[in-house]
C-alpha cells in the first residue's frame, strides 16, 4: 500500500545548519553503509526510511560502494525513493561519494576527474536521480592533485549533477588547502564528513574540528555509535542479529577486549546516571558541540532509529559528567 508520510514529521526534530551555508540538516542523519544491501529484506529497509522520515530524518548518506554488493544500497535506496518517496524529492537531501574501489582497473578507486565523474553517473543511474544533494570524495588521494580531485567536484556541480560537495576522511591542513581551490572555483562546498565518537576523537587531533569550524564548514560524524560498541547491544555477549555475527566485514570480534568491555560498562552506567541510554548519551556528546552539524547514525532496526532521536532531549553535559567519560573512555 501507498507510504503517506506522517502529517508531523517536521514537529520534533531538530534541524542545524551546515556551516555557513543555507542548507540545514537534521541533527540525526541516517546512514546506509550497513542493512542496505542485498541481504537485508526490502520491506525491512522501507520500514527503516519510512521511520526515518515519518520523524524528521531528511538525509540519507550513501556512497557509491555501499552494499554487499558494491552499488546494491544506492540501487535499493533508488528504487524505494522512486516508488515510496515520488512526490517527496524536494523534502529529502541525497548524498552520496566517491573514493574507495569501486570497479577494475586503473580508473574505479581513489581521486582522478576520470573516476570521480563517471561514477557519479554511475550513482545516478541506480538511484534513479537527477542529482545528488551532496556528491563527496570519499577519502583522501595521496597520488592525485588535489586541483584535479576538487576541479571534478566543481564540475558535478556545474554540470547540475550535484548542488553541493563535500569532503570525508580528510585532516585539517588537507581541509584547509581543499578550500582554497574550491572557493577559487566558486564551488559551494558545505560538508566534511568524518569518524567521531566517544571512542575515535581523532578528529579533535588532526585539525579537522577546529578547520571545519574556523572556516565555515559543517561536519557530520560517522560511526557516532562506534558501529554498536557505544550501545547496550554487547552488554551480554555477541547477540546472533549483531553487526558483529551479520555483517562482520567492519566490527569484528576482537574489538570487544575486556578492557572495552570495561570502559562500555562503565559509559552505561554514566548513561544512567543522566537517564539516558548509552546510545543517547554518545549522540548527545557529539551533539552538545553546536560546530557539529549532524551524527549519522546506523541502524538494523526501527527501533533504533527511534531509540537515537531520543538523544535529542538531553544534550547538555555537566563538566563533571564530560570528564567521568573522558575518565572511562581514553584510561
Ligand atoms: P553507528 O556507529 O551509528 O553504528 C550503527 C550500528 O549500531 C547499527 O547498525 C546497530 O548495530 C547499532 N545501533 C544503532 N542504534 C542502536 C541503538 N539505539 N541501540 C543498540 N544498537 C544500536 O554508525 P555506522 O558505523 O553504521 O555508520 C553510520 C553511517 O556513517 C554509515 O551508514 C555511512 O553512511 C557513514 N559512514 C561513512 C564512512 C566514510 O568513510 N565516510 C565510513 C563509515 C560510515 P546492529 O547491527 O548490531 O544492530
Amino acid at each position: 500500500k501507498q507510504y503517506i508520510p506522517a502529517p508531523d514529521r517536521y514537529e520534533s526534530m531538530s534541524y542545524r545548519r551546515c556551516g555557513t551555508s543555507g542548507l540545514r540538516l537534521p541533527a540525526v542523519s541516517l546512514g546506509l553503509w550497513h542493512n542496505f544491501g542485498d541481504l537485508t529484506p526490502v520491506e525491512h529497509m522501507k520500514s527503516m526510511l519510512f521511520t526515518a522520515f515519518d520523524h524528521g530524518i531528511t538525509h540519507f548518506d550513501l556512497a557509491n560502494n555501499y552494499g554487499p554488493q558494491p552499488g546494491a544500497a544506492e540501487r535499493h535506496a533508488g528504487e524505494i525513493l522512486s516508488h515510496d518517496f515520488a512526490g517527496h524529492r524536494d523534502e529529502l537531501v541525497i548524498s552520496t561519494k566517491a573514493g574507495y574501489l569501486m570497479w577494475p582497473g586503473p580508473y574505479g578507486d581513489w581521486g582522478s576527474r576520470k573516476y570521480l565523474l563517471s561514477s557519479l553517473d554511475q550513482s545516478l543511474e541506480r538511484l534513479g536521480l537527477d542529482y545528488v544533494d551532496i556528491f563527496y570524495h570519499h577519502r583522501p588521494d595521496p597520488n592525485t592533485p588535489l586541483e584535479e580531485t576538487m576541479g571534478a567536484l566543481a564540475q558535478a556541480v556545474s554540470s547540475g549533477k550535484a548542488l553541493y560537495v563535500g569532503l570525508s576522511n580528510y585532516d585539517g591542513p588537507a581541509l584547509e588547502r581543499a578550500t582554497t581551490i574550491l572557493n577559487e572555483l566558486h564551488c559551494p562546498f558545505i560538508i566534511c564528513q568524518n569518524r567521531y565518537s566517544i571512542f575515535d576523537r581523532t578528529v579533535e587531533r588532526n585539525g579537522l574540528k577546529d578547520a571545519a569550524s574556523r572556516l565555515g564548514k559543517g561536519l557530520i560524524t560517522f560511526s557516532p555509535l562506534a558501529q554498536g560498541l557505544l550501545t547496550d547491544r554487547y552488554l551480554q555477549g555477541i547477540p546472533a542479529d549483531s553487526r558483529i555475527k551479520v555483517d562482520g566485514r567492519f566490527l569484528k570480534s576482537d574489538a570487544l577486549t575486556e578492557g572495552r568491555l570495561a570502559q562500555i560498562r562503565e559509559l552505561n552506567r554514566l548513561a544512567g546516571e543522566r537517564g539516558q541510554t548509552l546510545a543517547e548519551m554518545a549522540l548527545a556528546w557529539i551533539l552538545r558541540d553546536d560546530s557539529v552539524t549532524s551524527v549519522l547514525i546506523g541502524a538494523s532496526k526501527s527501533q533504533q532509529i527511534l531509540d537515537n532521536i531520543g538523544a535529542l532531549s538531553n544534550t547538555s553535559f555537566t563538566a563533571e559528567e564530560l570528564a567521568a567519560i573522558d575518565r572511562a573512555s581514553l584510561g
